[in-house]
């Protein structure tokens, strides 16, 4: 119970990012992706539409995934049968289709895209963040812009796919346990929440966009909640989803399905997203802990802190270097060309559905420690900036780490690099070409 309480604590401010805005990197990595820029503009379509046409297919799909996953998922709790969706579609098909996901019912579903940085359209009506997201996933942080979409329009696929990377943050997995607050908790079965730090308004999202799939069996024999997280079985699902709509005629939830699973993949590849405590070994780990259960839980509460502060601080640095990289329109810099070069793609496995467990998580946890201490070791010769608004401090910012700086871009790469992965296999094989009946 005392590992517990330290690791509890592991997920602390930042954990709806796992690379900031997921929109920019996924144009980046996957702008020159022949599948994406070759296919033609899509239609957009209420989400009702694609139930209501579809019905029995996605029912069916839905049921396959169920007794997929009740088999396949490490620790998965079993759907209650009363959130299956029923044979005839009832009155409010599109409550019961995020029910039988078992995703929150309350998130909007805005119709936007975000545009890149730069390329915004500001003669068009633009949403405002609460029109786009749940109240516990605003934050001064957000800093997207939304071009509402009409129904009808044609948009660019890369447009749908990249915005939809970023909407998992919106609030898709925001109070779904036994014991958070609100109208599902009681009913989607997943048992109580079994980390995330209480203290934020989104925690309760952590155990689907974390997933500590490498750890020591001394840890998971003394915190078998670590087991508890889900991020492989969601991009599991929205990959079958995208599958049926392209099939069925309907790319536009295609692609933006295939956005939302694409969220997990990207969030697994930052290393505080993989590892509770990426610095801290086993060892440590348990001296820390004994010492704690002796009175003295100063060392554990510094390790949480310390490395709290090294993921916010790095995905701040990360974000706004891009950000101004994109603003000067520098292409061929190194982390604009970690995001799109392919040279490393052909070397990982094919994509299945053990893929972000197997390849993608357990290559950020072995990278977790070195990359940790890196960090530790610029934020030693350029203090933090930890309060939330001193963001204009990083103006001062030269980013001139290389240590540090060559563990981000080789990380970058690899978020690039499963993108297009995980795309690939939603793509294929028949979306190229296939035009809605
Ligand atoms: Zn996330």
């Amino acid at each position: 119970m005392k590992l517990k309480t330290l690791l509890l604590l592991c997920s602390i401010a930042p954990s709806a990012w796992g690379w900031s805005n997921h929109t920019v990197g996924s144009y980046l990595a996957l702008q020159n992706l022949p599948a994406l820029r070759d296919a033609p503009l899509v239609e957009v379509e209420p989400l009702e539409q694609f139930l209501t046409q579809q019905y029995p297919a996605i029912v069916q799909l839905l049921d396959e995934q169920e007794r997929f996953a009740r088999q396949h998922f490490t620790q998965y709790p079993p759907r209650p049968d009363a959130l299956k969706l029923p044979a005839e579609a009832g009155s409010n098909p599109r409550q019961a289709f995020l029910m039988a996901l078992r995703i929150n019912p309350q998130i909007h579903l805005a119709m936007v895209i975000q545009p890149l940085s730069g390329q915004d359209q500001p003669q068009r009506t633009h949403l405002k963040a609460e029109q786009v997201m749940v109240e516990q996933t605003l934050s001064p942080w957000n800093q997207q812009r939304f071009i509402a979409l009409a129904n009808g329009e044609k948009v660019a696929p890369l447009a749908v796919l990249a915005s939809a990377a970023d909407e998992p943050d919106y609030g898709h997995d925001i109070n779904l346990f036994s014991d958070n607050q609100g109208e599902v908790a009681a009913l989607y079965g997943f048992g109580p929440q079994p980390f995330g730090d209480e203290r934020f308004q989104y925690s309760s999202q952590a155990p689907f966009h974390m997933g500590f799939f490498h750890e020591n069996p001394v840890v998971y024999a003394a915190a078998g909640f670590l087991e508890r997280s889900w991020p492989d079985w969601r991009a599991y699902q929205y990959l079958g989803l995208a599958r049926l709509a392209f099939d069925t005629g309907h790319p536009y939830w295609g692609y933006r399905f295939l956005g939302w699973g694409l969220h997990h993949v990207q969030d697994l590849t930052q290393p505080y997203h993989a590892k509770p405590l990426p610095g801290v070994g086993l060892l440590s780990m348990l001296l820390m802990e004994g010492k704690a259960l002796a009175g003295d839980d100063s060392d554990k509460r510094e390790a949480i802190e310390q490395a709290a502060t090294r993921h916010m601080e790095v995905e701040k640095y990360q974000a706004a270097w891009l950000s101004r990289l994109l603003r000067s329109a520098q292409p061929l810099h190194p982390m604009i060309q970690a995001y799109v070069d392919t040279a490393q793609d052909a070397d990982y496995p094919a994509y299945s559905v053990d893929y972000l467990r197997e390849v993608v998580s357990a290559q950020s946890a072995d990278a977790g420690a070195a990359f940790d201490e890196a960090i530790g070791q610029w934020l030693a010769s350029a203090p933090a900036t930890s309060s939330f608004s001193a963001g204009n401090q990083l103006q001062r910012e030269h980013y001139d780490h290389p240590p540090m700086n060559q563990q981000l871009f080789a990380l970058l790469g690899h978020f690039g690099a499963h993108s297009r992965i995980y795309v690939g296999a939603g793509l294929a094989p028949s979306v190229v070409g296939n035009a809605a009946p």
